[in-house]
């Protein structure tokens, strides 16, 4: 099949290489020329595992191109992707204006009949919006239709999870659209559910604020395991085991961040107020998730105080491990906490240093590895979960350090190791531990 894919980002991206993997003919379409260019040369804009490998690949072979013609690449097409932006608007609702205009692109282009396929989280009612848009400026008599197919891959694993996704949502106006998708998606051999578009919007909020709903859940009890001298990672086992609940999302630390959770989540919010409900349980999830990293600071405020005169280590810059995306990064909160009670910041991440430095505050020392992070540091932070730093020689941190003092943001470590290590640890739900 021909198709082209809007938005060359994590999802547009991704769902290109994947789609010209599977045998189609991809154009990934985007206005960023800068990205364009780069993409041609074979340099990805963003850092995946197997992206570059799976890219070069189908360019190689002819199947995948990347282009900022939008009108000439919809007319190569019969199934247009929409994977573009959806940012936050200051009042939590979702700015439309980047889907609204490849709207306007599609309706411009159009000389026969297309699919054009929603994969940007949007809110309900965006499916009728686009079609809206194409009708009212199509400059011919011609039919077409929109389906939503909702995005459900996680930024550091979104090559696996597009190819072995748990579901693929297909919200489509007739039976006949559907199996347009249906026929593209089969190779992958994955569940598929078939609803109406509406529906198919309405899953992807739901299963974002119901992953967040957990993680505030499991952050509220936490801090309650904290007051009563529980476990909150024994608690987490003993939950998880129960089949109704599940081990996933079941990890106290600083909470959610990323480009999908927080916006999503305030999306939601604002699309309830709009239906005149209010989503307080939703509401309370942003909240207590708001308030992990204050908390986090605060620890390390009344272990350090004052602030002024220490050097803090953080480890870990991105919102989650294997990604360098920085949007909504508990990092950032926690660093810019840290500067203004006057601490000075020692920062490593694996991939994520260069989109951090132009988001955090000036004079902050960027180091090459954890270990030159630690130097002279009187603490150590852990902000992101990256694998490599459950595998740290802990002597070597310890030398390095000016004070032994570990604040765990995300549980990696096992208390009661880390402190015959010799260092005191505090972590998130658990009791603190000082060397004997
Ligand atoms: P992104 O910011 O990484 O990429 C979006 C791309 O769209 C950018 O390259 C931008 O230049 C391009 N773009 C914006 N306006 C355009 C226009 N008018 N014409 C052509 N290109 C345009 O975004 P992303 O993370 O890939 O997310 C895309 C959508 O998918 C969002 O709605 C997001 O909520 C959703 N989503 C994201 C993830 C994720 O993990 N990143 C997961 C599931 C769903």
């Amino acid at each position: 099949m021909n198709i082209c894919v809007v938005g060359t980002g994590y999802v547009g991206l991704v769902t290109g290489a994947v789609f010209a993997d599977l045998g189609n003919d991809v154009t990934c379409v985007d206005r960023d020329k800068a990205k364009i260019d780069s993409l041609k040369r074979g340099i990805m804009p963003i850092y995946e595992p197997g992206l570059e490998e799976m890219v070069k690949r189908n360019v190689d072979d002819g199947r995948l191109s990347f282009s900022t013609k939008l009108e000439e690449a919809v007319r190569r097409s019969e199934i247009i992707f929409i994977a573009v932006g959806t940012p936050p608007k200051a009042n939590g609702e979702t700015d439309l204006s980047a889907v609204e205009e490849v709207a306007l692109g599609i309706a411009r282009a159009l000389d026969r009949y297309k699919v054009i396929v929603n994969k940007s989280t949007v809110p309900v009612g965006t499916g009728d919006l686009v079609r809206e848009i194409i009708d009212r400026n199509k400059r011919r008599q011609i039919d077409f239709d929109v389906v939503s197919n909702p995005e459900f891959l996680r930024e550091g694993s979104a090559i696996e999870d597009t190819l072995r996704p748990d579901r693929i949502v297909i919200g489509a106006p007739t039976q006949h659209v559907a199996m347009t998708l249906l026929e593209l998606y089969a190779p992958l051999e994955r569940p598929m559910i078939i609803t109406d578009v509406h529906s198919a919007e309405m899953i992807k909020y739901a299963s974002n604020a119901f992953l967040a709903t957990k993680i505030s859940f499991i952050n509220a009890v936490a801090n309650l395991c904290e007051q009563a001298g529980a476990d909150v990672t024994h608690v987490i086992k003993g939950m998880g085991m129960d089949a109704r609940i599940g081990p996933s999302f079941l990890q106290a630390g600083l909470g959610y961040g990323g480009s999908c959770f927080p916006k999503d989540t305030d999306s939601l919010i604002h699309t309830a107020a709009k239906l005149d409900y209010d989503f307080k349980l939703l509401r309370a999830v942003v909240t207590i998730n708001r308030e992990r990293s204050q908390r986090f600071v605060q620890i390390i405020q009344n272990a350090l105080s004052p602030l002024s005169d220490k050097v803090i280590a953080v480890l870990g810059l991105a919102f989650k491990p294997n990604t360098d995306d920085m949007r909504d990064a508990k990092s950032l909160e926690v660093i810019s906490d840290l500067v203004k009670a006057g601490a000075t910041v020692r920062a490593y991440d694996p991939v994520a240093v260069a989109n951090a430095k132009p988001l955090l505050p000036p004079g902050i020392v960027y180091t090459h590895s954890a270990y030159e992070a630690a130097e002279g540091a009187d603490g150590l932070a852990i902000v992101t979960e990256w694998n490599e730093f459950r595998f740290l020689n802990m002597e070597r941190v310890k030398q390095a350090m000016r004070r032994p003092i570990i604040f765990d943001g995300r549980n990696i470590y096992e208390p009661e190791r880390i402190r015959r290590l010799g260092f005191a640890y505090h972590s998130i739900g658990r009791r603190p531990v000082v060397p004997s």
